[in-house]
């Protein structure tokens, strides 16, 4: 089993929103589908935040084997992003400020199931 990571980057590479998955139970269109649910739930649209470029999707495995393994790498790849992104909110460098939920769900797509309550935003799973 391998663990895959699926993001959503724009032209210059900024991640939007990623979610990681293995590929023993997921396969890769339903890992960008759920990206894309996840997506549209907290509101972002396919433009970056950053530049305002439009976002493609890109699947890419890691070198780990379980998401249990996988989980506080990604964590901590989350925090550093959002801590970089908050940076350049504040330096008006950005389009878009950061989502108010961003960070909020931890990085897994198991934290983004079909049935979530829309009304509270879980995105921010930003990571590289
Ligand atoms: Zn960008």
């Amino acid at each position: 089993m391998t663990v895959w990571i699926t993001q959503m980057l724009c032209p210059t590479r900024h991640c939007a929103f990623a979610g990681a998955w293995d590929d023993a139970r997921t396969r890769p269109e339903q890992a960008e589908a759920q990206v894309r649910e996840a997506m549209r739930r907290v509101g972002l649209t396919d433009h970056c935040g950053i530049c305002g470029g439009g976002l493609r999707v890109e699947h890419a495995p890691t070198h780990y084997a379980t998401l249990a393994e996988a989980l506080p790498a990604l964590t901590e790849s989350e925090r550093r992003n959002i801590a970089s992104r908050r940076v350049l909110d504040r330096l008006g460098l950005t389009r878009e400020p950061l989502h108010p939920g961003a960070g909020s769900a931890g990085a897994t797509l198991d934290h983004f199931p079909p049935t979530a309550d829309r009304s509270a935003p879980t995105d921010g799973a930003s990571v590289d």
